[in-house]
């Protein structure tokens, strides 16, 4: 059996390990000339340090991407977290870890320390999370109303909902659903001990899905066809099926079957229009908005961050990433990130790219082994309003009031990324708009993000759906899956 997968993002990526190790021949189809989608790295100039263009991080409820990198044997490359640091503007920070007390009341230490709540809002967040692992897991009512009605307050809403939400679901709670929270919640810190651990690539995220996997890929007889973007799948005349795919340099490719795994907003460029008016399936993904995610790439003469990451309540940043990775690390990528490569033309991501405004394009000063730190802001919207160079100065005084080491230390060079099309909103119902993997064409299977996984927009989901989507094909062809 011969199988196309389009996309070589993480669901494009897991279809693809997961239908190669049952000896089927895949050939993966990218548009960039890398992997891994929006989960990618670029080089900066100055410094030649490959970084994330944001960085990324699973959860330990994130099953079924830890088992990803296990398969594909990357997991040495993700360290799990032994505690979450908390810091508040004042400059004071509290930890956050488990204490040897059974699920659900691992945690219930660390929250009864948090130094940013008051006993009354621990006890109404108590509550709330009481409520939450009763209420019904598929109904997605409106979160905020609903947290409101469950004794939750403005305060509890920015100390502690926001300050996880917005991260884990790239949405705040004034306009989230209430399913996703439950599941950031209950499967992240209720259900399990261990599901709350925030686990970290050591490597930039270009070395996970570069040589590595490649060599996984070669191994199981994967052609891998990087820049080879795909212009529009050409359907049977006949019957609704797949003939061919038309690759952008007019070339043609046949397979028994194919996985469609690009983002959401690219299926209309690739599927003809009549698929659409035919199959409500289909019609209804048009509904599903984009929220951006603003990543602020900084490096100071000096370290500023003693831990190796922090989670800011009720600042501007939302998580600050302390690099640069181990000594030893080397990398092997060829890739130079830059503006023109990242336009939405090339693979359907657009994201603005802006150096520094005070910095000069080439800093005298900023060299690899100047002090980086990422501060990532998620559902960024509201903080764009006056742009990346007003951003960046309100996030540069903010590190100075929340770090000593900050205040005498000097900013050398800085990067702000703005990936306008980050994920999907999970707003109240947003389920009805996802399709399954398994597509209305016979031997068209879908997969990514977006598509009906049970997760929000994460690299769990993506890695979900491409098992779902490999499952599809296997199921078609009559194979046990
Ligand atoms: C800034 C940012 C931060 C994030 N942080 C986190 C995080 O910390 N934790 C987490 O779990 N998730 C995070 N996410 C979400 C996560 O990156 C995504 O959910 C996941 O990577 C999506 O994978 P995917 O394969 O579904 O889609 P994508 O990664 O978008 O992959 C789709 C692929 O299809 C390719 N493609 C598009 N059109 C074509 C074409 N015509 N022909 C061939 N190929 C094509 C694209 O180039 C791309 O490689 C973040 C996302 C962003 C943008």
């Amino acid at each position: 059996m011969q199988v196309v997968v389009i996309g070589g993002g993480l669901a494009g990526l897991a279809a693809t390990v997961a239908l190669a190790r049952r000896g089927v021949a895949v050939t993966l189809l990218e548009a960039r000339p890398r992997l891994g989608g929006r989960a990618g790295s670029f080089r900066d100039t100055p410094t030649g340090q490959w970084l994330d263009v944001c960085q990324h991080v699973a959860m330990g409820c994130c099953t079924q991407l830890l088992q990803f990198f296990r398969t594909v044997g990357l997991q040495h490359y993700l360290v799990a977290q032994p505690r979450l640091v908390f810091l508040t503007p004042e400059g004071r920070h509290s930890y956050f870890q488990a204490a040897c007390w059974p699920a659900p009341f691992h945690l219930s230490r660390a929250l009864l320390a948090a130094h940013y709540l008051t006993p009354g809002d621990k006890i109404r967040i108590l509550r709330g999370l009481a409520a939450l692992l009763r209420c019904d897991p598929d109904e997605d009512v409106p979160l905020e109303p609903w947290l409101r009605t469950h004794g939750q307050t403005d305060r509890t809403l920015a100390r502690f909902w926001n300050t996880v939400l917005v991260s884990a679901l790239n949405e705040p709670c004034a306009t989230a659903g209430r399913k996703y929270a439950r599941k950031v919640f209950v499967e992240g810190f209720l259900q399990q001990r261990d599901g709350w651990r925030v686990h970290l690539p050591i490597v930039p995220l270009e070395r996970l899905y570069g040589s590595e996997l490649q060599a996984f890929f070669a191994r199981h007889g994967v052609r891998v066809r990087l820049q080879a973007a795909v212009r529009r799948l050409l359907l049977d005349p006949l019957q609704p099926r797949v003939a061919a795919v038309e690759l952008r340099d007019a070339s043609r490719l046949q397979a028994d079957h194919y996985i469609l795994a690009v983002p959401f907003y690219r299926l209309p460029d690739l599927l003809p229009p009549s698929l659409f008016e035919q199959f409500p399936v289909l019609d209804r993904i048009r509904q599903l908005e984009t929220a951006p995610i603003t990543s602020l790439h900084l490096w100071f003469d000096r370290p500023v961050l003693p831990w190796p990451h922090a989670v800011v309540v009720g600042g501007v940043s939302q998580w600050l990433f302390r690099r640069p990775f181990p000594a030893g690390v080397e990398l092997n990528g060829t890739e130079n990130f830059s503006p023109e490569n990242s336009s939405p033309s090339a693979d359907g991501h657009s994201a603005t790219v802006l150096p520094s405004p005070q910095q000069p394009a080439v800093p005298p000063a900023v060299s690899a082994e100047s002090h980086y730190l990422q501060v990532v802001i998620s559902a960024s919207t509201a903080h764009l309003a006056g742009g990346h160079a007003d951003l960046q100065q309100r996030v540069v005084q903010e590190l100075r009031q929340l770090l000593p080491a900050a205040r005498t230390a000097r900013l050398l060079h800085a990067r702000v990324i703005t990936e306008h099309q980050a994920t999907f909103r999970p707003v109240p119902g947003v389920d009805r708009w996802r399709p399954p993997q398994a597509s209305p064409l016979s031997n068209l299977a879908l997969a990514g993000d977006w598509t009906a996984t049970g997760w929000p927009a994460t690299m769990e989901s993506a890695v979900r759906s491409g098992y779902l989507a490999a499952q599809v094909v296997l199921q078609r062809a009559g194979e046990p899956s």
